[in-house]
């Protein structure tokens, strides 16, 4: 490849993600030795769906928890539910089966649930998709959630933490944003910052996705340490819910982070994206060479997986 498709990649890259790097969502790993896949062990099972194999089950594994892979190619062992209901929390949409986690993921749910509760107008968190018992690929939604360390987290403060499962199928979170995600609306509170500040804070933490209105507020309204605004990352949607990654849980040497956010607040990145929203720049005149459409992304198989998977497939 030329150095010029390269630039115009990378410039192309940038546009569409705003600064944001293109692949942050789904978490393009560091350029580390790729993990070894599962290949040709998985047998006849080579070139099945990753998604219809994980989607399907139901209860975790009992080996040691441990997150594999990476955040949109990977799986969990060990993974632990988190409870329906808890003193500050309700888990959301229990017929999809995704309130399972890395047990660290779900000490950072449930703690921060505790800080919740203590802002006005808020007795904890309605917790949204967070991964499959087994993690994996999803049948419905997410590339990422597959490790056990992704968690969407609901925008609306609960004012009942005694929701039926039937109510919580068919309330909706609310969005927070206005004028396309370049600004927060009225519903936006110092709680919201508050939280999601908490939220970066934890150690644990890597990344935070929230749409970019929410980033500029933040940015704006923080008046002390600002170095935990490096973790969040303006990103599409993400206005009824914002979404918390953890790293790599300590030693876990089959889990693969990605790359850190760039250095700094990353409030002037998060500016110039809500400058576009509001003034989209003017589309690039046609290139002369008619570029190859991009090819659409191949469907995971189970061969695909990092090797350490198919044990967690496999398990009882
Ligand atoms: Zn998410």
């Amino acid at each position: 490849m030329t150095i010029r498709k390269l630039v115009t990649i990378a410039v192309l890259g940038m546009l569409v993600a705003g600064c944001g790097g293109a692949r942050d969502i789904s978490g393009a790993k560091a350029k580390k030795a790729e993990l070894p896949t599962i290949g040709e062990l998985a047998g006849p099972l080579a070139n099945v769906q990753a998604k219809k194999l994980f989607g399907t089950k139901s209860s975790g594994t009992r080996q040691t928890p441990a997150a594999f892979g990476s955040y949109a190619k990977g799986c969990l062992a060990g993974g632990q539910q988190l409870a329906e209901s808890g003193p500050t929390w309700q888990a959301m949409r229990l017929s999809r089966g995704r309130n399972w986690g890395h047990p660290e993921l779900i000490d950072m749910v449930t703690k921060l649930s505790q800080f919740a509760a203590q802002q006005p107008g808020w007795n904890g968190l309605y917790i949204g998709d967070m991964s499959q018992p087994r993690g994996g690929p999803m049948l419905t939604g997410h590339r990422s959630h597959q490790m056990g360390l992704d968690a969407d987290i609901w925008m609306l403060p609960p004012t009942s933490l005694s929701l039926t499962r039937k109510q919580r199928e068919n309330i909706s979170s609310i969005s927070m944003r206005r004028a396309k995600g370049a600004y927060v609306n009225d519903s936006w509170t110092r709680s919201h910052h508050n939280i999601i500040k908490a939220a970066a804070k934890d150690p644990r933490v890597a990344r935070i996705f929230v749409f970019p209105g929410a980033k500029v507020q933040m940015c704006d309204d923080e008046r002390g340490d600002r170095s935990y605004l490096r973790k969040i990352r303006p990103w599409y949607g993400h206005h009824y819910h914002f979404h918390v990654r953890l790293a790599c849980p300590k030693g876990e040497r089959g889990c693969r982070d990605q790359n850190p956010p760039p250095a700094g607040d990353g409030c002037d990145d998060a500016r110039q994206w809500q400058a576009n929203i509001l003034n989209p720049p003017k589309a690039k005149p046609t290139p002369k060479k008619p570029t190859t459409p991009r090819k659409p992304r191949r469907e995971l198989v189970l061969a695909d997986l990092p090797a350490q998977c198919k044990a967690v497939l496999d398990a009882n």
